[in-house]
C-alpha cells in the first residue's frame, strides 16, 4: 500500500477518500492474485479475498453512517464507476462518447497507474451493496438491479461480432442508445432531488438499456436464423445440383456403354468392331506389332431357329457370348459382327497363337452344353483366322479369314482353319459343302 489511512470515520471526511481506500486495497489484492495467478484472476477469487481483507470490511462498515449528502455522493462514485466499467466493455469504436462522461478517477495517482483494479469494479460495488444492506434496503436492491443489468450488458457487449455491414448500423445504433441512456444516468445522480425519484429515472434508463440489448439480440438472432436458413438452402441446392449431375454422368456412361454394345449379347458390336479395326491396322502398319482376326459361324444355327423358335435360337447366342467371353483372353476384342456371326481382333498375337486360341474356344463351346426345356441342343463353331499384314485394310484381313471360315464349314465345321490353311488346302475347296447331320 502507498498510504496507510487509517479507516475510521473521523478520519475519513469523504466517501471519495473511502473509495480511494477500497480501490488501493483492490489494487493490492489485484497485485497479489497476479503474483500467484498469471492467468485472468476470477471474480470469485477477488471476493474471497476481498472478503478476507479487513480494511475493505472497516470501510464499508464505517461508510454506512454518512449523511445523504454523502450518498448522493457515493452514488456519483457508482456512477463514475459505471461509465468507467462501460468504457472497458465496449468495443473501441464505441468508447469515444463515453470516455468524456468519466473524468474524477483520473487525476489519482493510484488509478492512473494501473487500470487492473477497474477489471472488477462490479466486486467492489458487490461488496460495498452488502455492507449497507443493514442502512438501506431500498438502495440495496437498487444497486444490485444496475448489477445485474450491467452484468447482462458485459455479457452481451463481450459477445459482440461486428463483421457485416448491416450489422455496423445496428451497432452505431445499439451505441447511440446506450450512450445516451448513460448520459442519462449521469444526469439523474447529478440532478438534485429525492433519492426515490433519482431511482426511477436511473431504472428507467437502464430498463432503456437492457430493451437496446434485447432488441439488438433479437436482431443478431434473426440474422443468424436468415445466415443458416438460407446456407440450408444453398446447401439442398448443391446436393440436388449434384445429384443430377451424377445422374447424367451415369446416363451418359450407359448412353456411352450401349453405343457400342450388342444387345442381346452384351458384346461390342459393329460400330465398336469398325473403330477397334481400324485402330488395330494403324498399329500393324505403325508399329510392325502381330494382330489377328478369328471370325466364328454357329455351325447351322437356322436349325436351332426352326426347331425351336427364335427365342432360342436368341438364347443361343447369348449362351454362345458367355462361353466366348469365359474362354477368351480380357483383351481379346469380341464383337457381335452380325447375325450368329462373332469376329474377335487379337492383339499381339500371330497367326499361330490364334490359330491355337481359336481351337480353345472351339473345343469349350463343342464341351459346353446348351439345353432348353430337357433339350440337348448341340452348339458349335466353326472358325476362321487370318492375321493382319502391313498394307492390309478392313476388307482385305476380314477376307482371309472369312475364306479360312469358309474352308472350316466345308472341312466339316466344328474346326478351326487358317488363312495359312486355305493356302494348303486350296485345290480341295471346290469340293462339296459336307451334308447336314
Ligand atoms: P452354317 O453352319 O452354314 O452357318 O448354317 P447356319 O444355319 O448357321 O447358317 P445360315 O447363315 O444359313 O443361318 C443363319 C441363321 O441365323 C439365319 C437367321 O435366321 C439366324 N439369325 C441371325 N440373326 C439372328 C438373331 O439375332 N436371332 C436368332 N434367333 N436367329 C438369328
Ligand atoms: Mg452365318
Ligand atoms: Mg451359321
Amino acid at each position: 500500500m502507498s498510504h496507510e489511512i487509517n479507516l475510521r470515520d473521523t478520519d475519513l471526511a469523504t466517501f471519495e477518500e473511502k473509495v480511494y481506500v477500497l480501490a488501493d486495497e483492490l489494487l493490492a489484492i489485484l497485485k497479489d492474485l497476479s503474483k500467484e495467478n498469471q492467468k485472468q484472476v476470477s471474480s470469485k477469487l477477488i471476493a474471497e479475498k476481498m472478503f478476507l481483507k479487513e480494511s475493505v470490511k472497516i470501510a464499508l462498515v464505517h461508510s454506512s453512517s454518512t449523511s445523504a449528502s454523502k450518498e448522493m455522493e457515493s452514488l456519483k462514485e457508482i456512477a463514475n464507476l459505471i461509465l468507467d466499467r462501460f468504457v472497458e466493455l465496449m468495443p473501441s469504436h464505441m468508447t469515444e462518447n463515453l470516455s468524456s462522461m468519466k473524468d474524477k478517477f483520473k487525476d489519482h495517482e493510484a488509478l492512473k497507474n494501473s487500470t487492473e483494479w477497474l477489471d472488477s469494479p462490479i466486486t467492489i460495488l458487490k461488496k460495498y451493496i452488502n455492507s449497507i444492506t443493514t442502512r438501506n434496503k431500498e438502495l440495496d436492491e437498487f444497486l444490485k438491479q444496475t448489477m445485474m443489468y450491467l452484468a447482462a450488458i458485459e455479457g452481451h457487449l463481450t459477445n459482440e461480432l461486428s463483421s457485416h455491414q448491416q450489422k455496423f448500423k445496428d451497432d452505431r445504433s445499439f451505441e447511440e442508445n446506450i450512450s445516451s441512456n448513460v448520459s442519462g444516468i449521469q444526469q439523474s445522480f447529478n440532478a438534485s432531488g429525492d433519492f426515490s425519484n433519482i431511482k426511477a429515472a436511473v431504472l428507467n434508463k437502464i430498463e432503456n438499456i437492457n430493451k437496446g440489448i434485447e432488441k439488438k439480440r433479437s436482431q443478431d438472432m434473426t440474422r443468424l436464423k436468415e445466415a443458416e436458413k438460407t446456407l440450408g438452402e444453398m446447401w439442398e441446392r448443391m446436393n440436388a445440383i449434384k445429384q443430377e449431375a451424377d445422374e447424367i454422368r451415369k446416363r451418359s456412361q450407359e448412353i456411352e456403354f450401349e453405343s457400342v454394345r450388342d444387345k442381346l449379347t452384351g458384346l461390342y458390336n459393329r460400330k465398336a468392331y469398325d473403330e477397334k479395326i481400324s485402330q488395330t491396322l494403324a498399329d500393324v502398319e505403325r508399329y510392325n506389332v502381330p494382330a489377328s482376326l478369328m471370325v466364328c459361324d454357329i455351325d447351322f444355327f437356322k436349325k436351332i431357329n426352326d426347331k425351336f423358335g427364335h427365342k432360342v435360337g436368341d438364347l443361343a447366342l447369348k449362351k454362345l457370348a458367355d462361353l466366348l467371353r469365359e474362354r477368351l483372353r480380357k483383351n481379346d476384342f469380341i464383337t457381335r459382327y452380325g447375325g450368329e456371326e462373332f469376329v474377335v481382333i487379337l492383339s499381339h498375337t500371330d497367326i499361330k497363337n490364334a490359330a491355337t486360341a481359336g481351337e480353345g474356344v472351339r473345343s469349350y463351346i463343342d464341351k459346353s452344353v446348351f439345353s432348353y426345356k430337357n433339350h440337348h441342343i448341340p452348339l458349335t463353331i466353326s472358325i476362321g483366322v487370318s492375321s493382319f499384314r502391313k498394307g492390309d485394310d478392313v476388307t482385305t484381313v476380314f477376307e482371309r479369314a472369312d475364306n479360312a471360315l469358309y474352308l472350316a464349314k466345308r472341312s466339316g465345321r466344328n474346326r478351326v482353319k487358317t488363312e495359312n490353311d486355305v493356302i494348303a488346302e486350296g485345290a480341295v475347296l471346290d469340293q462339296a459343302t459336307p451334308a447336314e447331320p
